[in-house]
């Protein structure tokens, strides 16, 4: 695997892969990876020539300062675990790379997107996603993105920035959920928490399910209801249970075939998010 710091190095290599008409799967993270972000780099390694991983801690999408300071950092397990994947290229860079002294801001328009649910709990949240995704779809200029389900929203989000963007030669692949064997989705967050807010935080999939395994029976503000209360009573802040459309996120009616279930909830400032298609 190549290590790449320079964004103008990482460019001027890819681009020669592409005129040999390689190519090229990414698939961005924040690193401290765990299998979820593994699942994203197999599905890259099995469909395209080339797989670029990237490894940046966005300060721009942190709404809150302290996540931001606590966010996990294990760079030497990181490259471990990409060169065993057989991933080709890590891009690394330093903030200057992603946001140098010439960066202009730019303001992406979201429309509801931005306003209800994490970018309700996280404003500017979505701004800072767009900036990073478009400084690095710059850079790469990937045949296709591989994203993650377990941040739905995001996907979603992502998938308007390259219609804002018009890059339609950029495919999206939304690879499902990894969980651990007690259902919590897999995500570095998790190494904040100790051994008791571990076992507590598999209520946010026990809620999940609960929503999938009742919906039948109960009215959807009654389903959302029942999941927030089974979260508190484990100790979580909650922000969100949302019952919504698959496609608008608007809260979903009872014509909804086939709702997705969206949550967000703290525990002791660790926010945690997950979500179930229905
Ligand atoms: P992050 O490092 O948290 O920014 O995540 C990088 C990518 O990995 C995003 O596309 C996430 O949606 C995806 N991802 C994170 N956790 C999981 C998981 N448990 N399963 C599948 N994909 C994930």
């Amino acid at each position: 695997m190549i290590i790449f710091k320079k964004a103008d190095l990482l460019s001027g290599y890819l681009s020669q892969l592409k005129e040999q008409k390689k190519t090229i799967g990414f698939v961005p993270t924040m690193g401290a990876l765990h299998q979820g972000h593994f699942a994203l780099i197999n599905a890259a390694k099995k469909e395209k020539h080339f797989v670029v991983c990237s490894i940046f801690i966005n300060p721009t999408q942190f709404n809150n300062p302290e996540d931001l300071k606590h966010y996990p950092v294990t760079i030497v397990k990181d490259i471990q675990g990409l060169v065993e994947a057989k991933c080709n290229v890590l891009f690394l860079p330093d903030i200057k790379e992603i946001y140098p002294d010439n960066y202009k801001k730019k303001y992406y328009r979201l429309g509801k997107l931005e306003t209800i649910l994490e970018g309700e709990y996280r404003p500017g949240h979505f701004q800072g996603v767009c900036q990073v995704m478009d400084r690095l779809l710059q850079i790469v200029q990937p045949d296709t993105l591989y994203l993650g389900q377990k941040d739905y929203q995001q996907c979603m989000v992502i998938t308007k920035l390259l219609q804002l963007l018009e890059k339609k030669q950029v495919q999206i692949e939304i690879v499902p959920t990894i969980r651990e064997e007690d259902g919590l989705a897999m995500s570095s967050r998790n190494l904040r928490l100790n051994e008791e807010q571990r076992k507590k935080a598999t209520t946010l999939y026990k809620a999940l399910n609960f929503i999938k395994s009742n919906q039948r029976k109960y009215p959807i503000t009654t389903l959302e209801e029942r999941a927030k209360q089974q979260l508190i009573n484990n100790g979580f802040t909650v922000d969100y249970v949302h019952i919504a459309d698959r496609s608008s996120l608007k809260k979903a009616t009872s014509k909804n075939k086939h709702p997705v279930a969206l949550v967000a909830a703290s525990l002791d400032g660790i926010r945690l998010i997950d979500n179930l298609l229905l």
